[in-house]
């Protein structure tokens, strides 16, 4: 294993690579690789037993020329402000590629949320949101789930905003549970963008889909949502891993009787439909014709790279690729969907949940899913075209492309205030 690659180094590389490609001034640029603000707070938060816990919590608000911040807050031992800084810039790029009126933001908590009870993450939860209420807003910074974070968590920041605002605003944050004014598809829409980016990209490389083979790392929401879409489309689940381990059967994994076995035990080892157990490494480097990493950043580096056997990368993970591996992946010739377009679904329907909560007027879940799916295509299309048109080494660089361009024109056309 290579020295842990810093992501938000990795994500100032991707903005460089793209940047001979486009129309936007080095000053313009530069701004563009750093965020506006970072918030760093400790949150001081009652445990069950009376004694009292500081929690290290951050938001980067990275650049809202195109909109609201936006992006969701996780919860993980391994969150650093460098990293929620990477994940924010990535949450920028990824509403500019899909085309949504967004800029990006996200937020974390270093914590490890298996350790504490409910309570406690509900007191810890609205100590973060009031400490954010300041810097939200429904036209402001819009916070969402992502890694470890859920309805739950968003249910909890919605009434803790609305209760010290006194209105009710439910699109202040997205990814709530529809009772309290989420998204129809809201759960499902990560894993579905990465399984739609697939199949255009299959579609691309005339490739068929129908019993192709898929490895899939990572078993949270967005893998097995993923696995169980890609399954239904015909293709067959050979592998997966969560953070215990690997299964694999060469026959096929049923994704949603695994999924079962994790929620039951905690766990996707054990699994009595998988012919074998094998490592997480293994997951990553077999011989499928997709893989999907669906945990967290740096998971292909670039002493990993060489190994991977897969045709089409979909990205549900964000920054699973260090660049080194980019690099050595465009060499193979590998199809790597960025992140920033392949888990776009999640962010694309937290629009819908948002547009939904500001008419009070909702959708049925294939509305949702219809548009969802409009987006992920027409966007697909305009990476296909700029990666041709500039004859570029990656599609990660096409999005970037058509990203940073969009972005920049929204700053030049808004000019510099003050
Ligand atoms: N956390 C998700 C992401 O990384 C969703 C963000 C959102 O819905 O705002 O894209």
């Amino acid at each position: 294993m290579s020295e842990q690659t810093n992501p938000f180094e990795s994500l100032q590389s991707q903005i460089d690579e793209a940047s001979s490609h486009v129309d936007v001034d080095s000053d313009v640029l530069e701004r563009l690789k750093h965020p506006e603000r970072v918030l760093e707070t400790n949150l001081t938060v009652e445990l069950d037993d009376g004694s009292l816990e500081r929690f290290k919590a951050f938001r980067s608000q990275f650049n809202g020329d195109r909109g609201p911040y936006k992006g969701g807050i996780r919860y993980h031992p391994g969150v650093s402000r460098d990293e929620v800084k990477a994940l924010s810039g990535w949450m920028v790029y990824k509403c500019a590629t899909v085309g949504i009126p967004y800029g990006g933001g996200k937020g974390g908590i270093i914590i490890d949320p298996d350790e504490y009870s409910a309570t406690e993450i509900e007191r810890l939860t609205r100590a973060f949101a009031k400490e954010l209420r300041p810097m939200i807003g429904v036209d402001r910074d819009v916070p969402a789930p992502d890694v470890n974070t859920g309805q739950r968590e968003m249910n909890w920041i919605k009434d803790t905003y609305e209760t010290l605002e006194n209105t009710t605003e439910p699109g202040v944050v997205t990814g709530k549970a529809p009772d309290s004014g989420g998204s129809e598809g809201r759960v499902e829409a990560t894993g579905r963008s990465t399984v739609l980016a697939a199949r255009e990209a299959f579609d691309y490389l005339d490739k068929d889909l129908e019993g192709a083979t898929v490895a899939v790392q990572g078993y949270g929401n967005a893998g097995w949502i993923a696995a169980k879409l890609i399954h239904e489309m015909g293709a067959t689940v050979v592998a997966a891993s969560d953070s215990s381990g690997g299964i694999y059967n060469a026959d096929g994994i049923d994704p949603v009787a695994a999924k079962d076995h994790k929620h039951e035990t905690g766990s996707i080892t054990g699994y009595d439909g998988a012919a074998e157990e094998i490592t997480n490494e293994d997951v990553l480097t077999l011989d499928v014709d997709l893989l999907i990493p669906a945990a967290l950043e740096n998971a292909i580096d670039g002493d990993l790279a060489p190994d991977v056997q897969a045709d089409v990368i979909s990205e549900a993970a964000n920054g699973p690729l260090t660049p080194e591996a980019d690099e050595i992946l465009a060499d193979e010739d590998v199809l790597v969907i960025p992140d920033i377009l392949a888990n776009a679904g999640g962010v694309t329907v937290s629009y819908f949940e948002w547009v939904q909560n500001r008419q009070r007027f909702y959708w049925t879940e294939e509305r949702v899913n219809e548009e969802l799916e409009a987006i992920i295509v027409d966007a697909f299309a305009d990476l296909v075209d700029t990666y041709e048109a500039n004859d570029l080494r990656s599609f990660r660089t096409a999005a970037y492309v058509v990203a940073v361009q969009r972005v920049a024109d929204a700053f030049e056309e808004a000019g510099t205030f003050p």
